[in-house]
């Protein structure tokens, strides 16, 4: 397809490349986009909000052209999803491969070697050299509430423990575990019962506790009113995502593992966001070697086709009965195309590598702002998972408000950019791992001047 000159033909091929640069032919939201919104608005739930007003044609390796032929920079990969690129070719010829062949069978009925195949990778790939098991399903959420059953099924045990500034998800027993309310929870309950809520490690807002006495503290409130004896799983994001890409003291995460082990409860890592590669090693529970019992993963996993695991102990994931898991579209062959040319395209373009120069360059450039802004309270994440926390000068309160308008100024000269955390005063950056230097400083450039802009 060709897009008001936006595409140059390699080859004699019909496929096309993006020219890889910020191109605004239009005022952002340009006409087709203003027109497909009205339709939005008119045909799908008011629930289902939108971060940018402009809609998609075409994206890949950190560009994302609009329908009105605009190019903006993309630090989001939907959400930390793309992050092998958008439309990386050997995840397109994969899924091209695969959909012609056949689309779905179902695996719980006529089984294909393509689940099989993603299932050997996770097992190998994840922390722990141990006899491993996987499962496939389609949604992270999916896959956290699938790790609940199998570490119950385990342990027989009711109870399952989550942190503060968690988030696992939108289901009703995932909703229970995320920790914030609006616009997540608010609404929607009542939840799913025998859950609860430890304090975590959050070095900017506890004032630098110590992994270790982080750790003390959440194990003293958990053996106090839940008792280990009726938790069945520690449920933990290594680095928390949407609670504002929180990176926890050294020492916090090895200690709640150990505690797991001694205590016969089921580790279990939410890998979702910040899995293959994001953080600058495969899974981010290496940093510290913690070898989670389970580990849970999608996003990344396939190149952005919907796919998630539950990867973990052999003991404890053969222990749920046959026919106890599964799902009608659960590793879809589509997707585990995807997902083995996706860890493919990690390996052989050595994205874990690229991820840690784009932290070095994301981290240089937030420094450098930092050093001459105090509204930029805190920058931290690892690898291609990069956050400021944005405060009011003079301390460190929450200034949702900037967030809010560095973002939208940043969307309206073409940079994808995402806020989050618990007070809204986090500005994320995701790039795909396959972006180019040249484009993250192009799109720092603007953050620079959004920055500026709104002093
Ligand atoms: C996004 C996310 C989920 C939920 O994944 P979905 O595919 O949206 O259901 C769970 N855990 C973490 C850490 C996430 O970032």
């Amino acid at each position: 397809m060709q897009l008001n000159g936006c595409w140059t033909s390699i080859g004699h091929t019909t496929e096309t490349s993006l020219v890889n640069k910020r191109l605004l032919v239009t005022e952002l939201p340009g006409p087709r986009s203003r027109a497909l919104m009205e339709r939005k608005t008119s045909a799908v739930a008011d629930g289902v909000g939108t971060t940018m007003p402009v809609f998609a044609a075409r994206a890949g390796d950190g560009i994302l052209v609009d329908v009105d032929g605009n190019q903006l920079i993309d630090l989001g990969s939907g959400i930390a999803v793309t992050s092998v690129g958008a439309s990386a070719p050997r995840v397109v010829a994969a899924v091209t491969e695969q959909v012609a062949a056949f689309t779905h069978t179902c695996f719980m009925v006529t089984p294909y070697d393509g689940y099989v195949a993603v299932a050997e990778k996770l097992n190998a790939l994840t922390p722990g050299d141990h006899e491993k098991r996987t499962a496939l399903f389609n949604s992270g959420a999916e896959a956290v509430e699938n790790a609940v059953k199998i570490a119950r099924a385990y342990t027989r045990r009711d109870a399952v423990v989550v942190f503060d500034h968690a988030y696992h998800g939108r289901t009703n027993l995932t909703l229970a575990m995320t920790a914030k309310n609006k616009p997540y929870k608010h609404t929607f309950g009542p939840f799913a019962p025998e859950v609860y809520r430890a304090p975590g490690s959050y070095p900017y807002r506890d004032g630098n506790l110590d992994g270790a006495a982080a750790a003390a503290r959440a194990i003293d409130q958990i053996e106090k009113q839940i008792g280990a004896d009726n938790l069945a799983a520690l449920v933990i994001e290594p680095i928390q995502g949407e609670g504002g890409f929180i990176e926890p003291a050294p020492g916090f995460l090895p200690a709640l593992a150990a505690w797991c082990r001694a205590s016969g409860v089921v580790f279990v890592a939410d890998e979702v966001q910040t899995g293959f590669a994001r953080t600058g090693d495969l899974f981010a529970s290496e940093r510290e070697n913690v070898v989670p019992d389970l580990i849970v993963t999608a996003k990344g996993i396939a190149g952005g086709l919907p796919l998630s695991a539950v990867t973990g102990r052999a003991e404890i994931m053969n222990a749920a009965h046959e026919g106890g898991l599964g799902g009608t579209y659960g590793g879809n062959p589509l997707a585990c195309a995807a997902a083995l040319a996706a860890i493919e395209t990690i390996e052989e373009e050595g994205l874990v590598a690229r991820a840690a120069k784009i932290e070095t360059l994301i981290k240089e450039r937030l420094s450098r702002l930092a050093a001459q802004d105090v509204r930029l309270g805190d920058v931290r994440g690892r690898g291609a998972m990069i956050a400021v926390e944005l405060v009011r000068p003079g301390g460190n309160e929450p200034d949702p408000r900037l967030a809010r308008d560095v973002a939208r100024f940043a969307h309206q000269h073409g940079v994808i950019v995402l806020t989050c955390g618990t007070y809204g005063n986090v500005l994320r950056f995701l790039p795909p791992l396959t972006i180019s230097d040249e484009l993250l400083n192009d799109a720092f450039d603007v953050l620079a001047e959004a920055l500026e802009a709104h002093r």
